[in-house]
């Protein structure tokens, strides 16, 4: 089928809520993905940091295909070994004491806010639902989690919001200190901003976060949806500043391409969420369980995160060398290229497209967050193909 009729069905049956690159993609094979003509791209995008092992693993698609072929779904009406197995894996991983499973980072982040606010109403009572987040953060795009969300521009058009959010400048511990007072409950942040333009936040600044969360019984949450699971180079990101947070949510990643979130809780909190009090028809589903199962067994070991973060270290010293590349940051393979004035990410993005790469933006930035098994083979190809548009590049 030709592109233009696949667009032409697109525009007649779906909401327009997404810009997309003009590309129907058809299927991929490890960190390449092949279009309805059969054109090959490298992907440097992973579906948006979903993709961990790429596309069609052989490991994955075997767990995913047996748990497929014994049942895929029960409810949490009753108890499932699956599900069971991957929340213990999550909790003996990350040091953290219980998980809740939902289906995407929204909701990851919905149940933490809300387990936030509960934990200080069952200790204080009412008037302590304040929810401190960070200037440029992205947190979701549920109601509540737009309101969390510390950028203008997502607070439009669906009013009333979720109160009792409000903002603090990233990396700036005397503005946080300056909002604190007996309405406030929590701190929420994301150690790499990733939405918001590849910013990594000072591990100063996080230590100095968790500071004040213990002098004021805070709930300190880490929203770790783009940056867990191995894509800074550790199993949580918030492990580069040393610090255990109370509560961590995960998604992206987490499921290799399957739809999962998780909202962990450290202990103390164990119970902070009783029965009838949250919940999700598709949380914890076996399949995806299974397949995150898979993805924490061959991502969180020393070997594959050390190799992440010799890559993502490669990565960028190859883009910093890079023409009209002004600024390379990021951690691991979660990385931002800030261009020179003048020159459009969206833009380059395209011409990359065209020339069989594909590349996401964030902000203003060039953004890669390649599958973390990518061969070199395919890494290699991927970048000469960034440097070969960039060289031709005319402002
Ligand atoms: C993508 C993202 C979300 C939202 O996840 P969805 O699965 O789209 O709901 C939340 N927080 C961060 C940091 C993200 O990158």
């Amino acid at each position: 089928m030709s592109f233009d009729s696949i667009k032409q069905t697109h525009d007649d049956a779906l909401m327009p809520t997404y810009g997309r690159f003009p590309v129907a993609l058809t299927s991929g094979k490890g960190a390449t993905a092949y279009d309805e003509d059969g054109k090959a791209y490298i992907d440097f995008g992973s579906g948006i940091g979903v993709t961990s092992l790429g596309y069609c693993d052989e490991g994955y698609m075997a767990a995913v295909n047996a748990q497929l072929h014994t049942a895929q779904h029960f409810s949490n009406l009753y108890y499932n070994k699956t599900q069971i197995d991957c929340a213990a894996s999550l909790c003996r991983r990350t040091g953290m004491a219980r998980v809740f499973f939902g289906n995407s980072g929204a909701e990851a982040n919905e149940c933490a806010i809300k387990l936030a606010r509960k934990y200080s109403f069952d200790k204080y009572g009412k008037g302590r639902s304040t929810v401190i987040t960070l200037c440029n953060s992205f947190h979701g795009r549920t109601v509540t989690t737009l309101a969390a969300t510390g950028q203008d521009v997502f607070h439009n058009y669906f009013f009333p919001f979720t109160g009792d959010f409000v903002y603090t400048p990233a990396n700036d511990l005397d503005a946080l200190k300056a909002l604190a007072d007996d309405t406030v409950c929590a701190v929420m942040l994301e150690c790499v901003q990733g939405e918001g333009g590849v910013m990594p936040l000072d591990d100063a600044f996080i230590q100095g976060v968790r500071a004040l969360c213990d002098e004021h019984d805070w709930v300190m949450i880490v929203d770790e949806v783009q940056t867990g699971i191995g894509r800074t180079g550790k199993l949580l990101a918030v492990e580069h500043a040393a610090v255990k947070p109370d509560v961590v949510t995960l998604a992206k990643g987490l499921g290799g391409g399957l739809p999962i979130g998780a909202c962990l809780c450290a202990e103390g909190f164990e119970t902070v969420m009783s029965a009838g009090m949250h919940g999700s028809t598709f949380g914890g589903n076996p399949v995806v369980c299974a397949a995150a199962s898979y993805i924490l067994d061959t991502v969180d070991t020393p070997a594959f995160l050390a190799a992440v973060a010799d890559k993502g270290d490669r990565i960028r010293a190859r883009l910093a060398a890079m023409p009209h590349v002004q600024e390379v940051r990021g951690k691991g393979m979660m990385i931002g290229i800030v261009l020179e004035d003048g020159i459009a990410a969206k833009d380059v993005a395209n011409a990359c497209l065209a020339s069989g790469l594909l590349i996401l933006t964030a902000k203003t930035l060039l953004r890669l967050l390649p599958p973390l098994n990518i061969s070199e083979e395919e890494l290699a190809r991927g970048l000469d193909i960034l440097e070969s548009v960039l060289k031709e590049w005319n402002q």
